[in-house]
């Protein structure tokens, strides 16, 4: 593929201890030799040089000098023929000190020399078209770059391995092995019943759905390093759930007040509780609302609670469970039974001098924890009562977490074959079965990028930064 060449700093700007300047392409290594002199003796200002004659992957000591042919810098360089390189080009390196001096007047050369400034995330995007890594190596690139916690790390290292890529490759196989049935059952249609083996053909289904199933799961369970655990505050209005809200932040920022539903919309905030990122959601509270706005933050809340990892119901302890949280606790039974939904019996100072909440007339299943959002007591032990509720979602050490890109497709590739299991059990002809089964495989194609289409690699990679 005729192509042109790259050049970008790969390290950040600033200062530092070393900034590497990256180049690939075709004019990668005449681009270098123009740049870079090997060896200890500094280098005459307009001598002849020798062709560089640098062994691949070897890094050799040098200068580097200017547009102008002027020394520049002491420095290390290196060159890596395609096609095994990272890009699958030839690219050679330059790693100069950290200067932005240093590093401007480098690249400038490098321009002058005829390379081209990299836009971002070209370099990657160049590795995918050179078949050097799928399109879930080339997100990992930038997921790995932005992990900020090691198990964010480990999530994105797996994908840069090629683990999820390899893993999709394999459901695309089980597919195409159920499309040349199909095909077969469309050629032969007199031999149907002999080749269309119905109940094979349905297993293949129910495993690849498994498949699948596992990895949204993984996608859901890795949110939570990604983004934080969500924890949603809920109650009746005036329970405290603001004051809550502010006292396990550690500062004011919900609005505080006796006036019932000033909590309209959500607030949300992020803390740490035991290392793990923790977004708490304030809503607006549960009861019925007397205007629009109110009714649209309590449904809001609703859908709140739906999305949480730990639902954190805040009653005041003088008062008991209302009939509006009781409903709730039985609406939101699953979550009550997988321990996602923890009581926050609130204003226990008022309850100095008589017990709070009677134990017994507090739903089961739900850790209750009694607190005083006032005067902080209980809020440690609420805090580590929240870590524990969505300790059980976190991800497990062999997950392969696709990304919310990624799991959008598989969302779609799964829809349709579900829909095509009920299709292919309803009798219809294998030609019908067809058309899910291709929307399936075409949805699990764009996860790794083989029908990557310009639009789509433009907006993953728009979101890289320069050099990577
Ligand atoms: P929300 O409507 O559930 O968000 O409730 P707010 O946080 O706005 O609090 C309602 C009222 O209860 C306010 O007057 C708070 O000062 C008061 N309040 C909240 N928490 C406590 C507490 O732990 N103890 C006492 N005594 N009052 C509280």
């Amino acid at each position: 593929m005729d192509r042109d060449t790259l050049a970008a700093m790969a390290t950040p700007p600033g200062t530092g201890g070393i900034a590497i300047l990256r180049i690939s392409g075709p004019a990668a290594f005449p681009v270098l030799e123009r740049l870079f002199v090997p060896g200890s003796a500094l280098p005459a200002a307009d001598s002849a040089r020798p062709p560089l004659n640098l062994r691949p992957r070897r890094l050799y000591f040098g200068h580097a000098l200017d547009r102008e042919g002027q020394v520049l810098d002491q420095v290390l360089a290196v060159r890596m023929p395609g096609p095994c390189s990272a890009t699958g080009e030839d690219v050679a390196e330059i790693h100069c000190h950290g200067g932005q001096g240093i590093a401007a007047a480098l690249l400038e050369g490098c321009l002058a020399a005829g390379a081209r400034l990299a836009g971002p995330g070209e370099f990657t995007r160049r590795a995918f078209l050179n078949g050097r890594l799928d399109l879930t190596q080339a997100e990992a690139v930038a997921e790995i770059i932005s992990a900020s916690s090691r198990e964010g790390i480990r999530l994105a290292q797996a994908k840069l391995e090629g683990l999820l890529g390899r893993k999709i490759a394999a459901l695309r196989a089980d597919l195409d092995g159920l499309r040349q049935t199909i095909i077969l059952a469309v050629d032969f249609p007199e031999e149907q019943g002999e080749v269309f083996d119905r109940p094979a053909f349905a297993a293949v289904l129910a495993r690849t759905g498994a498949d699948i199933r596992a990895l949204l799961d993984a996608f859901r369970r890795a949110r939570l390093w990604r983004e934080g655990a969500r924890a949603v505050l809920l109650g009746r209005v005036n329970a405290g759930k603001s004051s809550l809200f502010n006292a396990l932040l550690g500062r004011r920022r919900a609005i505080v007040s006796d006036q019932p539903g000033t909590t309209r919309d959500y607030i949300e905030e992020t803390v740490s509780l035991e290392g793990l990122p923790v977004r708490l959601t304030d809503t607006a509270g549960l009861r019925p609302a007397e205007d629009g706005i109110e009714m649209e933050g309590i449904s809001l809340s609703r859908r709140l609670a739906q999305e949480a990892d730990c639902l954190l119901l805040v009653v005041d302890c003088c008062q008991g469970l209302s009939g509006e949280e009781r409903d709730f606790l039985a609406a939101h039974e699953e979550a009550v039974s997988s321990g996602r939904v923890l009581l926050a019996l609130n204003k226990a100072d008022r309850t100095k001098d008589r017990p709070p909440l009677a134990r017994h007339s507090l739903p089961e299943g739900c850790p209750a924890f009694v607190v005083s959002a006032l005067e902080g007591e209980g809020l440690s032990e609420l805090a580590r009562g929240i870590r524990q509720a969505v300790q059980s979602r976190e991800p497990d050490a062999g997950d392969l977490a696709p990304n919310m890109r990624q799991a959008g497709l598989l969302e779609t590739a799964l829809e349709e074959l579900t829909a095509l299991a009920e299709d292919a059990q309803r009798g219809l002809p294998p030609d019908i079965l067809g058309v899910r089964l291709d929307a399936a495989v075409d949805a699990l194609d764009e996860v790794t990028g083989g029908s990557g289409t310009e639009e789509l690699l433009d907006r993953i990679f728009a979101s890289f930064c320069i050099g990577k």
